[in-house]
């Protein structure tokens, strides 16, 4: 599969604001943030969206909420936003697994 534009940030073939990175994941600062924070979970290994998790990936899953609290902790905010996009249908615009992370401001629900 071609690589995605997470695949080349992870690679460090093109820049990016990095918030957290361990051995699963990276974390980044979107470039087109949609609140005044707003960043990406990204697992290190593909996956193209979520209508491809199989039950062997649970842990990973699992993990981004994990990371995701551990950098909004870190950036000092205890309210926040999660968003899986999935599909074009829902505004997914990268095919490669990503966890919204957004705080603050006041966010609405239901969401547009
Ligand atoms: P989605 O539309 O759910 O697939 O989300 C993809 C997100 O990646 C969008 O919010 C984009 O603004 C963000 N994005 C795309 N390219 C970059 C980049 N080079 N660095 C940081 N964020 C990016």
């Amino acid at each position: 599969m071609e690589e995605t534009i997470f695949d080349k940030i992870i690679a460090r073939k093109i820049p990016a604001q990095i918030a957290y990175e361990d051995d699963a994941y990276i974390v980044i600062h979107d470039i087109s943030p949609q609140a005044p924070v707003h960043v990406l979970v990204i697992p290190k290994r593909r996956i193209a969206t979520l209508n491809d998790l199989t039950p062997a990936d649970s842990d990973l899953l699992a993990g981004m909420f994990l990371v995701a609290a551990k950098v909004m902790r870190s950036l000092g905010h205890s309210d926040y936003r999660t968003v899986f996009n999935c599909g074009p249908g829902a505004q997914q615009t990268v095919f490669h697994l990503h966890l919204h992370v957004l705080a603050g401001r006041k966010f609405n629900w239901p969401p547009g």
